[in-house]
């Protein structure tokens, strides 16, 4: 577990110090976050960091997690993607199954503190079963540019009784919502596994262990096997790559067992580099593990991220931060972390051949790869860090203070 100071050769005395400044007044605040951990990994990694953080600074700050049956995540992960745009059965008994956990979770769970921040749908209808004693904040972490309007109407009924919301970019934001909404960039932890530094023995036994050779460049792409991510057109690309520049991909998503979706997705990438994978040339991780994805992100010449519909893009952050150049979709959060030409290439997701020539650019040209790589390092430092979120949510409130 890390303290404010531990960041300071990082991002400097200025930065810490401000920090320290904003807290100021919030001396004796208790401050409640909530979440469920079965939603995905990047909301646990970046409370697990924070949490800790604001304690150190003088705030007493909780996290709690939200208990549900499977029943009831089956319910909130169709909400998940209805919230992205998919159609979903909006059905009573759907309705009552996600206020009874809810309502459930209330009743063994007191909350007294200043400042309650609720993450993402699972605990949003909490609210209704309290008496409402101080201002309650929805951090909403999916795409909202295009919701479902059945489920946004039934949503908007909890929405309205918290005094803010948080969410990860200027389009999400809803027109019309009477409730008060701020824009936050989700951040990574330069301290965490995934992304602290690592001794090159380290480097060379991860790959050893999950066999990634080292002797052409690698070029890499970090995503679970989502057709969103758009893994088939990364070996397209790949192929075309490969006939000026001798080099071998790899694919690291890790596979949850019960996503079927994922596994069809990594068969059909399969079938289509079988030769490339019988000669090593495509290498295929499904496990998952943060000191990999590191040593991964570390020894890659390239790394790619060829999504089609991106939230924010953390894996862009985590490549930015190993001061790797980046050759991306220019969708969703993507382009708030890559200045096309400077730290990585931008691109339309569907112009495959377009992501081919770039990689082939950066791999030919270890100089403009290495100027590439700095840039977006300090990118990264600047506006993507732990700090900085740790620091945004002290102006929060701060603002709600007045
Ligand atoms: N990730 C991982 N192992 C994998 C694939 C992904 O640890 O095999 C991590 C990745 O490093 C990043 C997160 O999962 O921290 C994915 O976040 P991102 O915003 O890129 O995409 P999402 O999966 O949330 O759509």
């Amino acid at each position: 577990m890390h303290s404010l100071e531990d960041y300071y050769e990082i991002v400097g005395d200025r930065v810490i110090s401000e920090i320290h400044k904003r807290a100021r007044r919030l001396f004796g605040k208790h401050i409640l976050h909530v979440n469920s951990t079965y939603q995905g990994g990047g909301v646990a990694e970046m409370l697990a960091s924070l949490v800790p953080l604001m304690n150190d600074v003088g705030i007493d700050t909780g996290w709690r997690i939200f208990h549900g049956n499977p029943d009831f995540f089956t319910i909130t992960k169709k909400f998940h993607n209805a919230l992205q745009g998919d159609k979903i059965n909006l059905s009573e008994i759907k309705k009552r199954l996600y206020f009874l956990a809810n309502e459930d979770f209330s009743v063994y769970t007191h909350l007294d503190h200043d400042y309650i921040i609720i993450h993402d749908p699972q605990p949003l209808p909490l609210i209704k079963y309290y008496k409402k004693g101080q201002p309650w904040i929805w951090r909403c972490h999916v795409d909202l540019s295009h919701p479902n309007k059945e489920l946004w109407e039934f949503l908007t009924r909890f929405i309205l009784k918290y005094d803010m919301i948080i969410i990860s970019n200027e389009k999400y934001k809803r027109e019309g919502l009477p409730v008060e909404q701020r824009i936050i960039y989700p951040v990574i932890d330069p301290l965490s596994p995934k992304n602290m530094e690592i001794s090159d023995t380290t480097i060379s036994k991860y790959l050893k262990k999950f066999g990634v050779p080292t002797d052409k460049p690698i070029i890499t792409q970090i995503s679970r096997f989502d057709k969103w991510k758009d893994p088939v057109g990364v070996t397209e690309a790949f192929k075309i790559v490969k006939k000026h520049v001798d080099c071998r991909l790899v694919l690291c998503g890790s596979m949850a067992t019960d996503d079927p979706e994922g596994y069809q997705i990594y068969e059909k990438v399969k079938r289509k580099v079988e030769k490339f994978i019988a000669n090593n040339d495509v290498i295929l991780i499904t496990t998952e593990n943060n000191i990999l994805v590191n040593a991964l992100q570390r020894s890659s010449a390239v790394i790619i991220q060829k999504s089609i519909r991106e939230g924010f893009g953390l894996t862009v952050t985590e490549a930015l931060w190993k001061a790797r150049p980046v050759v991306a979709s220019n969708v969703g959060g993507i382009p708030l972390q890559i200045k096309d030409g400077e730290n990585g290439f931008l691109l339309d997701p569907y112009n495959t051949k377009g992501f081919a020539q770039m990689i082939v650019q950066i791999l030919q040209n270890p100089r403009l790869a290495e100027k590439m790589g700095k840039e977006g390092k300090e990118i990264v430092r600047k506006e993507f860090l732990i700090t900085r979120l740790l620091s945004d949510y002290l102006d929060l409130f701060n603002d709600m203070e007045k």
